[in-house]
């Protein structure tokens, strides 16, 4: 499933749905309190399983493992340990910034109402709410995202996919390529609904 890390940002790149050292991916197995993660400025396209991430999710944050110290966890750490923390099932979280779901949610559609009228989405993929704009790698937009992702207090995420306004969007998935699947369909309808040429119904943000 490392591999597969890598060849989902090679996937988003050829989309165009990252630029060369965007986005990041985050993998933990079942029960085992590790987490795999993208290295902070890698390119996307040159990433590979030798350059994942090692960390030990701790009560304080995380310890890191791996053992280079040219390489950093990527700056999205704090979405990825608040979304890894609470589960105990293999999990991935891929983060990118799919183009049409940032031009859709810019242009003011709710991407929750969006999806619940196209059935090849709500069938398979639970749209949450849309994080609003944050400052990027910050600690207010982890926790938005978390919060968005769960809506709730039982740390329990109930979405597979959050947007994230003039940044991307944020998918959980059993492993990267379910949490790609749950971005394309998404970026689908998004384009879908760019090129109906129909304004939103309701302005979102
Ligand atoms: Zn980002």
């Amino acid at each position: 499933m490392l591999t597969a890390m890598g060849d989902v940002m090679r996937r988003a790149y050829d989309k165009g749905w990252i630029t060369t050292r965007d986005g990041n991916i985050s993998l933990c197995r079942k029960n085992s309190g590790i987490m795999y993660i993208t290295p902070s400025g890698w390119r996307k396209t040159i990433l590979h399983p030798e350059h994942i991430m090692k960390v030990k999710i701790t009560p304080a944050g995380c310890r890191i493992l791996s053992k280079n110290p040219d390489i950093k966890p990527s700056g999205e750490l704090d979405m990825h340990l608040l979304l890894q923390r609470y589960n105990k099932s293999c999990r991935a979280v891929v983060h990118l910034h799919p183009t049409n779901i940032i031009a859709a949610i810019y242009a003011g559609w709710n991407m929750q109402s969006l999806a619940a009228e196209f059935p090849e989405v709500s069938r398979y993929t639970r749209v949450g709410p849309t994080v609003p704009i944050l400052p990027v790698t910050s600690q207010e937009l982890a926790t938005a995202t978390f919060k968005a992702m769960t809506n709730s207090s039982s740390n329990i995420v109930i979405y597979d996919i959050v947007g994230q306004a003039n940044h991307g969007v944020c998918a959980i998935g059993d492993n990267p390529w379910d949490a790609y699947e749950h971005i394309e369909r998404l970026e689908h309808i998004a384009e879908i609904a760019l090129r109906s040429g129909i304004k939103p119904r309701e302005l979102e943000i």
